[in-house]
């Protein structure tokens, strides 16, 4: 047996950590879940969204399976997901981009990943509000120090790319191709604009490249890099992005796969892992009985892959592939008329799964 950490969420969050806790146990794969809370609804109890139980309790077992949560306006948070990121230096963000026969999208054999550094970047979260004291001393500095001025009533957010975070990162990217016998990482910046931030992270890429010679190494410049995702994502493999760069294309790559229902994720660091659906929410859905399992369930084929749970997340994976690919058992966005009336609820898509493991 292995402990995880259920993070259940709030809005549609109940239901897919229910569903997805239901397929993960029916592959046999012994886990003990420990059950925690965050977001919305511990919020109205509590007084905080994120409980120190919940982040003692990912910090022991190591590993969380997480449905998405909301971040309530006004709590000291400016996002509940990010602080965890943070605060548990999940340094990385893992996005599979996969098409499976029967999802709807204008592209078929897509097989991408995404690697996302988590830590730095313009998420950092180092921020001056215009007008502020703070701001406008700071704005007075670099007035002083460059050629270039900066208005007295300009905001200002800061991008810190490091060598240490980067190198981290891009060794990530290349391990995980390594190790799942990818061919080729792909590194994508803005470097003969942003000189010493994405230029930095350019140079480093080279770099570690060279520590890999199986793994073939190119980079793109990132508005390049989403005119080829779209016209010929299949020259693409392994792609290494800075935090910015990397939230904004895994949702591309997720619209070449068919949408944010079927995107799973996963941010990974040195002392534990949580497992996310790309997608938030959905608090329109909530309690519905309706939204799509499966970005989840296929977070939690990556979290078995992670544990070594190798044939269960395989068998998984082809379940929930066969549910998708016969088309009937399915939740009403994998229907080819969203309103049709044989569309299941997420309770019965994750039961068809179960059926076919
Ligand atoms: P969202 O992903 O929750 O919803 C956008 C739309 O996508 C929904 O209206 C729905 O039509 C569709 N959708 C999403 N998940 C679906 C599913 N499983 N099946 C079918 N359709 C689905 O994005 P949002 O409305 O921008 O965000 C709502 C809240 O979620 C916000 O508070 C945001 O901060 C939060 N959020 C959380 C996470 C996370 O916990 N990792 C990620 C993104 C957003």
């Amino acid at each position: 047996m292995v402990n995880v950490t259920l993070i259940t969420g709030d809005g549609i969050g109940p239901e897919i950590a229910e569903a997805a806790r239901r397929c993960i146990d029916a592959t046999g794969a012994g886990i003990r879940w420990e059950t925690a809370e965050a977001g919305t609804d511990v919020m109205a109890r509590l007084g905080t969204p994120l409980p120190d139980a919940t982040v003692e309790s990912i910090k022991k077992n190591g590993v969380a399976l997480k449905a998405p949560i909301t971040t309530p306006i006004g709590t000291g948070f400016r996002s509940i997901n990010v602080y965890l990121r943070q605060s548990l230096d999940l340094y990385a963000c893992l996005r599979p981009c996969k098409s499976y026969q029967g999802v709807r999208s204008k592209y078929q054999d897509i097989d991408l990943v995404l690697v996302r550094e988590n830590t730095e970047d313009l998420y950092a979260g180092i921020e001056y509000a215009k007008g502020q004291d703070d701001t406008r001393e700071l704005i007075d500095w670099l007035n002083k120090h460059s050629k270039k001025k900066i208005g007295a009533d300009a905001g200002v957010s800061i991008k810190p790319i490091s060598v240490t975070a980067t190198e981290r990162i891009v060794r990530f990217a290349f391990d995980y191709a390594k190790k799942n016998g990818r061919k080729k990482v792909t590194s994508v910046h803005k470097a003969n604009i942003m000189k010493f931030s994405d230029g930095l992270w350019l140079e480093v890429s080279r770099q570690v490249a060279q520590s890999y010679p199986e793994i073939e190494f190119e980079d793109r410049i990132v508005d390049n890099m989403c005119m080829q995702l779209v016209q010929k994502p299949e020259l693409y493999d392994v792609l290494v992005l800075p935090n910015l760069y990397g939230d904004i294309v895994s949702d591309l790559c997720a619209g070449l796969v068919g949408g944010l229902g079927v995107a799973p994720g996963a941010n990974i660091g040195e002392k534990g892992a949580t497992f996310e659906a790309t997608h938030g929410s959905a608090p329109k859905y909530k309690g519905l009985n309706k939204v799509n399992p499966t970005a989840l369930i296929l977070s939690g084929v990556l979290m078995l892959r992670h544990l070594g749970r190798t044939s269960e997340a395989n068998r998984l994976e082809n379940a929930v592939a066969e549910v998708i690919a016969e088309g009937k058992k399915v939740t009403y966005d994998l229907k080819e008329n969203r309103d049709d009336p044989t569309a299941v609820g997420t309770s019965e898509m994750a039961d068809a799964i179960i059926e076919h493991l």
